[in-house]
């Protein structure tokens, strides 16, 4: 007999199930359907020994110290401060477009100042802001819209700029300076010995069972529980009563080079040329030293398993239709990227997992994220 049925071994699932059995001294039973926990941000040693990413680049940024001492527990930090190049007309420039990317690319000298209006001349002001397009003709005009962000939108999502909502593209900032950083948040780092490690720290608890290869159709009729916690799709909870909810797919590209640096980047965006949309290469961001190096190239696709919610008004108005249902449903909570349909960050998941957990436990958040049975 459990107290909680947690479905997915991620960020969403492992939390509650650490904090639940940490503070509340709850008997959790967590299931994935994968062979391993830590959902998408899942690390291990390839065939080489090189830690790699499975399901692509993952880069733990916070502005929370809430939420970054909380993970704290679980791990040590190697500080990291991620950086990615655009692959744009045969050159390598630094992406956010600061003002290296702009002389660079044209060959000027701008200070920030000439920077700002060599923008103001070519940005296309829009009155309302509400697409992905919007968002960056507004700020850099038609011209680097076309070269950073048009091609590679419609490859990543399959649709164009203009049909997706504005926060997509907005987080991509543009930078009046020589800041070449992909984040500025306050907290920037990585699990020292990966994100697999610290999940299994979280989950070593004599109230949780883990229980791997488990399908949450296959052991819900096997298993006691009193409350389940969901962190897969809503639409496949709820059999597709209103219709599949759309995600976009990815597929993943592993690949070992026998040199110890491929690539002068973590990260190589390509909005142009090729069917990936990037490649990454592992050690710059784990910092591990090896005379071989892995990196993975990321192929967006329509089918597969879902990756990415698609922010766009009418898979808003689906959702709403779900989450109606999800809240007429005692006893089970949605939690995390799937469950929620919200493009979220590591970060933001554990934030909606430790407020979820406060809900529950009827503790203040900031106690409930510390708080010990
Ligand atoms: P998931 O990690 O998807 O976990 C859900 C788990 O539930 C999965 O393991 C799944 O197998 C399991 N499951 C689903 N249905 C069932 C079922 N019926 N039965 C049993 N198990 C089930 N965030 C960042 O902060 N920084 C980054 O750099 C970053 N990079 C990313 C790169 C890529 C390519 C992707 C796809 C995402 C990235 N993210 C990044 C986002 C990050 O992966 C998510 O915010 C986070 O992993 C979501 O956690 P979750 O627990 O909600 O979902
Ligand atoms: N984007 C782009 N060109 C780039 C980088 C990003 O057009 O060089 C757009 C694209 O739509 C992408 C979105 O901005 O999906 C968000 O980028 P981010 O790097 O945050 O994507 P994620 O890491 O979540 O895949």
């Amino acid at each position: 007999m459990f107290d909680y049925l947690i479905v997915g071994a991620g960020f969403a699932g492992s939390v509650l199930a650490e904090r639940l059995a940490r503070a509340l001294d709850k008997k959790v039973l967590i299931i994935d359907r994968r062979n391993h926990i830590g959902g998408n941000a899942y690390d291990c040693h390839d065939d080489h020994g090189i830690l790699i990413h499975r399901y692509g680049p993952h880069i733990f940024h916070t502005n929370s110290e809430e939420i970054f001492s909380y993970l704290s527990r679980f791990t040590p930090w190697r500080q990291y401060q991620h950086r990615v190049k655009a692959c744009v007309d045969g050159r390598l420039v630094p992406i956010p477009i600061n003002l290296d990317t702009i002389n660079e690319l044209y060959g000027l000298q701008l200070t920030p100042k000439g920077m700002k209006e060599y923008l103001d001349s070519v940005a296309e002001k829009r009155e309302r802001i509400t697409t992905s397009e919007d968002v960056v003709i507004n700020s850099v005009g038609r011209e680097l819209y076309e070269k950073f962000f048009r091609g590679y939108t419609r490859k990543q999502w399959g649709i164009d700029p203009s049909e997706l909502d504005a926060q997509v593209t907005a987080r991509v900032p543009v930078r009046y300076n020589r800041d070449d950083r992909y984040f500025i948040d306050t907290f920037q780092a990585m699990p020292a010995h990966g994100f697999t490690r610290m999940f299994e720290q979280m989950l070593d608890h004599e109230n949780i069972t883990i229980m791997l290869n488990a399908d949450y159709r296959d052991v819900v009729e096997e298993v006691n529980f009193s409350e389940l916690i969901f962190t897969g799709p809503i639409d496949e909870y709820f059999d597709y009563r209103f219709g599949p909810l759309p995600y976009r797919c990815l597929e993943f590209k592993h690949e070992t080079h026998h040199k110890p640096v491929y690539q002068p980047a973590p990260v190589v965006n390509y909005p142009n040329e090729y069917a990936y949309t990037r490649v990454t290469e592992f050690k710059y961001l784990t910092g591990q030293e090896h005379p071989l190096t892995s990196v993975v190239y990321e192929f967006p696709r329509a089918e597969g398993d879902p990756y990415y919610p698609i922010p766009r008004p009418d898979n808003a108005a689906l959702y709403r239709k779900y989450h109606e249902l999800a809240d007429a449903t005692p006893g089970v909570h949605f939690v995390g990227r799937l469950a929620t349909y919200r493009y979220y960050n590591m970060d933001q998941v554990v934030g909606q997992a430790l407020s979820t957990f406060a809900k529950i436990s009827g503790k203040k958040r900031g106690a409930a994220a510390m708080a010990l049975a």
